[in-house]
């Protein structure tokens, strides 16, 4: 019995002694890696296509391991030529991760910690401002930035630096006015830019009855990470664009639902810790009202 506990012991220890700290910095690097990936693609038709290559991939390891020739070979030939059919199809998804590797929001992130309360101040701004202009059938195109620096698109507008207010979004998107035409940027808590021109999605399954404001919302939130809202000027429908996907007819509620995520989850360190502790404040703030 001391035998067996030595030996498996001296096991043990073996196989401690031979991993070094390059190969526990080679898993932490993959892991991270991997968690990054799944990160990006989350929400994203990239997910589906990564679901299938990891099919396919344990569909070949398997057909080696029970030796179907056959098929194994068949496997190799479509994940081989995959590779290439990925890139083209996924060129604005690939292009969005290498942007925000190089991206220069994080460093702001780190110098800037979150404030609670201006999260929730500028939620219920937006979404007052929103809403009124729902009622009042005022077209209507908000950004909000998130890992993804959009420094080129702010260029194309006209810079502001103010804080989101209600009546200030309100007065931006008043017909006839210099700055109504575009999209308004929306970077941490402030205002960045206005009447700035986004470029249009390309996906021919967006329904006729919507237009290049609607076009030019999902173009953005496909090429990066950002979120859209809209107001629809004809119909006063308040729509929300996210990942290449179109959210309509939200009101008050849905829409503060959709977009306090946005406000709390931006670094992806720890999304649930920081959602608990944003709905306790919440609750505290509401209390204190
Ligand atoms: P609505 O329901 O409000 O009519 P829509 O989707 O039908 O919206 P249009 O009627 O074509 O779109 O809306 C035109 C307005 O959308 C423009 O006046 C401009 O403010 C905005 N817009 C159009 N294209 C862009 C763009 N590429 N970038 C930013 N804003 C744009
Ligand atoms: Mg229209």
């Amino acid at each position: 019995m001391v035998e067996f506990w030595q030996e498996n012991f001296s096991l043990v220890r073996s196989i401690f002694s031979s991993i070094r700290i390059s190969d526990v910095a080679d898993v932490l690097i993959v892991t991270f890696l991997l968690y990054q990936l799944l990160l990006l693609t989350r929400e994203t038709r990239a997910s589906q296509v990564l679901k299938g290559l990891a099919f396919l991939f344990v569909a070949s390891r398997l057909s080696v391991l029970l030796h179907l020739t056959a098929l194994n070979r068949i496997i190799d030939l479509v994940m081989n030529s995959g590779a290439v059919v990925v890139v083209v199809l996924f060129q604005p998804e690939l292009r969005r991760a290498l942007e925000q590797i190089g991206s220069t929001n994080l460093w702001d992130k780190l110098r800037t910690p979150d404030d609670p309360d201006q999260h929730l101040r500028v939620i219920t701004e937006l979404v007052a401002a929103m809403t009124n202009l729902a009622r009042r059938k005022v077209g209507a195109l908000i950004v909000i930035e998130r890992r993804t620096g959009l420094a080129e698109i702010i260029e194309s507008g006209t810079r502001l630096d103010s804080l989101i207010t209600a009546p200030l979004i309100e007065n931006i998107f008043e017909p006839n006015t210099p700055l109504h035409d575009g999209a308004v940027i929306i970077r941490e808590h402030r205002i960045v830019a206005a009447a700035c021109f986004l470029r249009l999605s390309e996906d021919r399954n967006i329904s006729k009855e919507l237009g290049t404001r609607h076009r030019a919302a999902l173009g953005i939130s496909e090429q990066t990470d950002a979120v859209a809202l809209i107001v629809s000027e004809e119909s006063g429908v308040i729509s929300m664009a996210r990942a290449g996907k179109l959210t309509r007819h939200l009101d008050a509620h849905t829409l503060e639902q959709a977009i306090t995520p946005i406000f709390t989850t931006t670094p992806p360190t720890m999304p649930l810790l920081s959602l608990l502790a944003f709905r306790a404040r919440r609750r505290n703030h509401d209390a204190s009202q």
